[in-house]
């Protein structure tokens, strides 16, 4: 069984007279230094000379080059992008850390993949919130916690678990609980759901799209019925509240004498299925996806452009925006 760390195994007090630094104001960046400097730690925000300075300044933070921030704190959160933080790290972070101080990463990657090896005098440790920025703070806020992965990937100081729980706490983590991870193991789960869930799924829900416009059924209806009435998504909710075989309670009695009788007719896509899913575990773990993107960044933009024109003449772009726009969802307008 995993350990999990609660409210009571965590103390703030192991911050006590200490700066944190949090470098980068951007999605985790801004939520996490609000939520320290609520729970009573004395924060500084490290930053490139862009928008988010501005944002950071008119929060009341006070707001230092990344270098500066990091030689003014103890403990160093950094919270910029995983494809930058090699770089940064090397040229703003480390030359200004000192024997004992603490750096934490919100996701293993760098440790695990990239090759950041912080130097031996240091606390290097993992807090790395399983929620997007602003839920991070709406959480906060509302008194709520959320889940967390932790884990102390170096302790030279003797320090690190406490302060690694006391930086969980000061953002809210430990409200949720936090389970304590290696970094490889925190970024390969991280990797395969974005990798091996996700696309997994969205074919599913694509494939029953596809099926059901070819039988005849207009493109509207089929969307609504599926995804965008919500239904599906409150279904998800109780599937997180009560789990995923008794949420069945709640639907009536054919859908679920039909959902369990044509269930089992998918058993036999189970063992392809996990032979996918398989492979891409692998990639993940043996570092060869992590290579593949290192190697791969100057391509990526590229990619990424010709399939966000492509997106929009798909038709199931189009039924999508025909149905958003006469049921009002979200920016129906697009
Ligand atoms: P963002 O993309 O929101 O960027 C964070 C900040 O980094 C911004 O202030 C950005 O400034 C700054 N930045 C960008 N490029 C550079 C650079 N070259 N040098 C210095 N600063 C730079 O990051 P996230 O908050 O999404 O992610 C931060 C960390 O948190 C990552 O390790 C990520 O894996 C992890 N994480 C993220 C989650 C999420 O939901 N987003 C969830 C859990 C963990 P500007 O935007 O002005 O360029």
């Amino acid at each position: 069984m995993a350990t999990i760390y609660h409210d009571s195994d965590a103390d703030l007090a192991a911050l006590a007279g200490q700066t944190v630094a949090v470098v980068g104001y951007g999605n985790q960046g801004r939520s996490q230094a609000l939520n320290l400097r609520d729970a009573g730690v004395d924060v500084v925000v490290g930053n490139i000379r862009d928008y988010a300075l501005e944002a950071a300044q008119s929060d009341g933070f006070r707001v230092l080059p990344i270098a500066d921030a990091c030689a003014a704190a103890r403990c160093v959160m950094l919270l910029i992008p995983d494809e930058v933080m090699a770089e940064v790290y090397a040229r703003d972070v480390a030359p200004h850390l000192g024997a004992g101080d603490l750096i934490s990463f919100a996701s293993g990657y760098n440790i695990a993949f990239r090759g950041i090896e912080p130097a031996a005098a240091l606390d290097v440790v993992l807090v790395a919130p399983r929620m997007i920025g602003v839920g991070v703070r709406d959480a906060y806020v509302a008194g709520r916690g959320f889940p967390a992965f932790v884990g102390v990937h170096q302790d030279a100081s003797g320090t690190a678990r406490a302060r690694m729980l006391a930086l969980a706490k000061g953002i809210g983590a430990t409200r949720g609980g936090c389970i304590e991870m290696s970094m490889h193991d925190e970024a390969s789960l991280d990797l395969f759901t974005e990798q091996g869930f996700g696309p997994a799924f969205g074919r599913v829900m694509m494939s029953a799209v596809e099926l059901l416009v070819a039988a005849g059924y207009p493109p509207e209806a089929v969307l609504v019925e599926l995804y965008l009435s919500g239904e599906f998504a409150y279904s998800l909710e109780k599937i997180r509240e009560v789990g995923m075989t008794r949420q069945m309670d709640f639907h009536s009695r054919t859908s679920q004498y039909g959902s369990i009788t044509r269930g089992a007719r998918y058993l036999a896509l189970d063992a392809p299925l996990k032979e996918k899913m398989g492979g891409v575990l692998e990639e993940i773990r043996s570092g060869a996806f992590a290579k593949e993107w290192s190697e791969h960044q100057e391509q990526a933009n590229e990619i990424f452009e010709k399939i966000r024109a492509i997106r929009e003449e798909l038709p199931f772009t189009k039924w999508e925006n025909a149905a958003r726009k006469a049921f009002k969802i979200g920016n129906a307008s697009e």
